[in-house]
């Protein structure tokens, strides 16, 4: 069934014409979001899909497929380039659905380099000794290509004169051949599947052994590169064991090394909310490589967090052994003198708010940031008629410059992750004179995020939602007519989908145009919602019907007597 489609066209400037149509299909038997992308363009064309933990790239030709399976659903992009041309939206993939990209027109050649890797190559074991086997097939067998030679004794009458053992070992050495051949073009799952025929006609031989030990973790690297963690895993599992049986400790620790960048890939495609799953599998990267740096720079990131100075410090000392970067260096310097001040966190613990300093307390931030925080609660909370329950954790810390943190974004520079962040520690009295305003803003901001969290959790809020409700109630206005037209643009031509299709974390979006586009989006929807659909009274009874548990389909349909999609229909019209 046909549930969205979005055709879009995308001309590629230059001589290069591709027009890419997207549409999503449900497809009860998936698990994991899928795409499926095809190209019909003359030419050369490659496609890439980049989101949470996950990118994948492809080179098509005309009439290639290949299908894409990333283990997360959420907002992904796409780059698609012919020729040094590029362009690039955005993928909505949900769970249940499969994303179907058809790709037509014609390329321009392709003059840009081709997409490698930079993960750790894994290197391929020498031949060993030789094995004598007479050759019933003449002098002319010796040039035949591998798989002809195979063929021969595979199938050839001559082949018959050889006794059974010489013939499976000469078949054996083919295969061993072959799949070393296919290891070194990185076909690691073909290697692995016809070096495993080798192992089993030659048992005893090392060599053999230790190339299906390397084509499987090549397989498991692979399988890693690609998300599929799980398998990567089981690959890299397998590819150890045998590879220890044989004793090459060369191949051993470049396992030990897979292994470890595994586990860290996997831990960073995790949420930041997953903290505790995330520490062990950085934890379970440091026993099979003690010095990888991304694993101990994250373990420093969460033990400071957590405010264990201490032990960021050990960690980020360290991480600094193995990779001597400058921003490195002052992170340890501050975390230094953060524990030399001492005297650490400095709790306000009057009212609702829960307000620390990361490092020593900014008496004119503090009382601002209460009065805001005051504010917010009175304010905001009469919108949505609710008042958090319990303690909201708030932590005050200092991070560059005023004009970075509200400049350039009305919704950048806080954040809301179960406590609300806010970088203000650094700001002079006159700074917060002159921003009032925004920091009214940020503030406002991250309580709705909070308040929402706070009352609606479990229930789930989506990200979309979330911000649209959260620039709004706090009089924020992302809104300028540049940006405008390029919004319109890009849900015209399907570049970016409806809000409802907004699934997952924006903050997968690494290009800012886009995430832009995505706020202001949620932005004017709620807007909408607000201006011409019954105010903030009816978000108040959708916000309760989704905290009661209601599905959010259903919860609109509860509070506006229109189905989501009837009311992006209606604000599409109106944009
Ligand atoms: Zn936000």
């Amino acid at each position: 069934m046909l549930v969205a489609g979005a055709g879009l066209l995308l001309a590629l400037p230059g001589w290069s014409k591709v027009d890419i149509l997207i549409q999503q299909v449900a497809d009860g038997s998936l698990q994991k979001p899928t795409v499926r992308v095809q190209s019909q363009a003359a030419g050369s064309v490659r496609f890439t899909c980049v989101g949470r933990g996950f990118l994948k790239t492809s080179t098509l030709e005309q009439g290639d497929s290949e299908e894409l399976n990333p283990a997360n659903y959420g907002v992904y992009q796409f780059r698609l380039s012919a020729g040094s041309d590029q362009s690039r939206g955005l993928l909505p993939l949900e769970e249940g659905k499969r994303t179907e990209v058809l790709i037509t027109g014609t390329a321009s050649p392709d003059r840009s380099p081709r997409f490698t890797s930079s993960s750790g190559e894994l290197k391929n074991q020498a031949p060993g000794e030789p094995i004598r086997i007479p050759n019933p097939f003449g002098p002319a067998f010796e040039k035949l290509s591998i798989d002809e030679k195979i063929r021969l004794v595979e199938d050839s009458p001559e082949a018959q004169s050889l006794s059974s053992s010489e013939r499976g070992q000469l078949l054996g050495i083919l295969y061993n051949e072959k799949g070393v051949q296919e290891a070194n073009s990185k076909n690691f799952e073909t290697a692995e599947e016809i070096l495993r025929k080798a192992q089993q006609l030659l048992a005893d031989e090392n060599t053999v052994r230790m190339n299906l030990a390397f084509a499987m973790a090549g397989n498991g690297n692979q399988k890693r590169l690609e998300g599929s963690f799980n398998l990567a895993d089981k690959k890299l599992g397998e590819a150890l064991a045998l590879a220890e049986g044989s004793g090459d400790g060369s191949l051993v620790s470049q396992i030990h090394s897979a292994r470890a960048a595994l586990y860290v890939d996997q831990a960073l495609a995790m949420p930041g909310s997953e903290q505790r799953r995330r520490t062990t599998l950085f934890e379970k990267a440091l026993e099979e490589n003690p010095d990888h740096a991304a694993a101990l720079f994250n373990l420093g990131q969460i033990a400071y967090q957590e405010y264990d100075l201490e032990t960021a410090l050990d960690y980020f000392e360290r991480a600094y052994q193995q990779s001597p970067q400058p921003d490195l260096a002052k992170l340890i310097d501050k975390v230094r003198i953060e524990i030399e001040e001492a005297g650490d966190f400095v709790t306000q613990d009057r009212g609702v708010f829960k307000i620390s300093f990361e490092g020593s307390e900014v008496k004119h931030v503090a009382r601002e940031t209460r009065k805001l925080l005051a504010d917010a609660e009175r304010e905001v909370g009469r919108k949505f008629v609710l008042r958090p329950k319990g303690a909201i954790p708030v932590v005050i810390y200092s991070a560059g410059q005023f004009q970075q943190i509200l400049g350039l974004h009305s919704w950048a520079g806080g954040a809301y992750d179960g406590k609300i962040r806010l970088p203000i520690a650094g700001l002079s009295e006159a700074d917060i004179d002159q921003g009032r305003d925004k920091l009214r803003e940020l503030v406002f901001h991250e309580f709705t995020h909070a308040l929402l969290h706070n009352r609606t959790s479990p229930a789930h809020i989506p990200v979309w939602l979330h911000e649209g409700l959260a620039q709004n109630a706090a009089g924020q206005n992302p809104d300028n007519p540049m940006l405008h037209a390029q919004l319109i643009d890009s849900l015209n031509s399907g570049r970016i989908p409806m809000p409802s299709r907004l699934a997952g974390d924006f903050t997968g979006i690494a290009d800012p145009g886009l995430a832009s586009q995505v706020y202001l989006e949620s932005y004017l929807f709620i807007k909408y919602l607000l201006d011409k659909q019954g105010g903030w009274s009816r978000i108040k009874s959708l916000v309760s019907s989704i905290e009661a548990g209601e599905s959010l389909e259903a919860s609109f349909r509860k509070a506006y007597r229109k189905s989501l999609d009837e009311l992006e229909q209606r604000w599409i019209k109106e944009l």
